[in-house]
């Protein structure tokens, strides 16, 4: 199911990354088995109640000398307001209600945003302080103390009474998002493949900015190409050009089963793009790298070469993404997309068939023992079943669980990867109790 993107605003120094953390908290999913990836600080998928959404710490994205401009905050408030779900905007009781406060109220009045304000370090349950931020005019406030973590969990329960309805997407067509930094030429690909072609467009109501998907037409069949409105669109924020790039990321992998994450080839694969493939990963989306820019390349053979061996070693686990060079402007290797695409699709949605998993399963026991616990317990492993698509969800039914140690599910689950081939997809275990 699609997550929410959920945005905390407000001030500086109002508390929003102790927040942030306090969240996430204990409850930072480990969604896929790609461990050592730089992870994201500003933006991470989690769920409350069974219930998955993406938090975003906008605080993150600013920088220093920003954040201290009452002008760029405002301007990052509102772009976050129209990007996100819904929002939490944080205020601090110490100071109490602030011009700053008020700018970013009527924002949200104005654009009537999903929002709940929450008061941050209320350290004595009661603060009588609170209920000036009544003021504001968005209702009931929660008060919370974000350090010690009081209050949070009420926080969270109103949070989710708040989200929109999760969505299912009832489009039939493989969805696609196109994701990248800014300037990598996430524009001129989408143009480039839809040509001057009048596409048809369908709104999506429900964020503030609705989301224009359009149907892009290939010699493989049909293709939702997600939000392509909002790449174009991105232009209209070009001072919080990377904030907004990650903001629609977010936002369209939800929606996506493929996501294109198209790389500078002449800047080649950083940490910006690792923490793009991990939010893709994370959301579900078969990922396609596209080295754009290809035209500029020289002596192409060994700068491939380069490329792929520097993304080896600096993202060990990202190695194996299937990558493919091209050129939007320059229309190199374009025509074999939709087939690349294709391929990122069948894998998205590919079944094993049981007898199949529990013969790779019979052979990984015989290759190596399941090891007792201290106590000198071995569980037993029964059987493995797929238990889901899109992205591909397996359950290995065993009669103790919590006797399975982590050492040996790492080696299954390397081991199945390596055996079955998947490799832009991120792939979901679960361990269940059989008797
Ligand atoms: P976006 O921010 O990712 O949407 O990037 P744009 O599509 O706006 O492209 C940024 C700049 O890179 C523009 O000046 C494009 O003309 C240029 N550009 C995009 N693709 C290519 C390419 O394949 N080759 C070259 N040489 N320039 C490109």
């Amino acid at each position: 199911m699609s997550a929410p993107v959920v945005a905390i605003i407000g001030r500086p120094n109002v508390g929003k990354s102790t927040l942030f953390n306090r969240i996430l908290g204990e409850r930072r999913a480990v969604t896929h088995d790609r461990p050592g990836i730089t992870r994201d600080r500003n933006a991470v998928r989690t769920e409350w109640a069974g219930r998955p959404f993406v938090l975003v710490d906008t605080g993150g994205f600013l920088p220093a000398a920003a954040a201290g401009r009452d002008a760029d905050v405002r301007r990052q408030a509102e772009a976050a307001i129209g990007l996100a779900d819904a929002v939490l905007f944080l205020v601090d009781a110490h100071t109490g209600v602030t011009d700053l406060d008020q700018a970013i109220a009527t924002q949200l009045r104005k654009t009537g945003a999903r929002t709940l304000l929450v008061v941050n370090k209320v350290d004595v349950p009661g603060d009588p302080g609170v209920h000036e931020f009544h003021r504001l005019g968005l209702g009931g406030p929660v008060a919370v103390a974000a350090e010690g973590g009081l209050g949070v969990g009420d926080l969270l329960d109103r949070l989710l009474a708040l989200l929109p309805a999760g969505r299912e997407e009832e489009e039939s067509a493989p969805r696609v998002a196109i994701v990248g930094r800014p300037n990598v030429g996430k524009s001129s690909l989408v143009n480039a493949l839809l040509g001057e072609e009048r596409v048809l467009v369908e709104p999506r109501p429900g964020t503030t900015m609705d989301a224009i998907d359009a149907r892009w037409r290939t010699g493989e069949g049909e293709f939702v190409l997600v939000d392509t409105a909002g790449i174009r669109r991105q232009a209209q924020f070009a001072d919080q050009a990377e904030f907004f790039a990650t903001m629609r990321a977010l936002q369209s992998l939800e929606r996506a089963d493929v996501a294109c994450l198209v790389v500078d080839a002449t800047r080649g694969f950083e940490k910006q793009e690792a923490r793009l493939a991990h939010h893709a990963l994370e959301a579900g989306c078969s990922v396609l790298l596209l080295y754009n820019k290809w035209d500029l390349v020289e002596e192409r053979e060994a700068a491939w070469k380069a490329l792929q061996a520097d993304r080896a070693r600096r993202f060990p686990t990202l190695a194996d993404l299937p990558a493919h060079p091209v050129s939007a402007t320059g229309g190199i290797h374009l025509q074999r997309l939709p087939e690349q695409v294709a391929e990122r699709v069948a894998e998205h949605a590919r079944e094993i068939p049981t007898r199949e998993l529990n013969a790779w399963l019979a052979e990984s026991q015989a290759r190596r023992q399941v090891p007792s616990d201290a106590m000198g317990r071995a569980p037993k492993v029964y059987y493995m079943t797929q238990t889901g698509t899109r992205p591909p969800a397996f359950t290995l039914f065993v009669n103790a669980p919590a006797r399975l140690g982590e050492n040996y599910r790492r080696f299954l689950w390397a081991r199945f990867a390596e055996h079955f081939g998947f490799c832009g997809t991120p792939l979901r275990f679960k361990v269940r109790k059989s008797d």
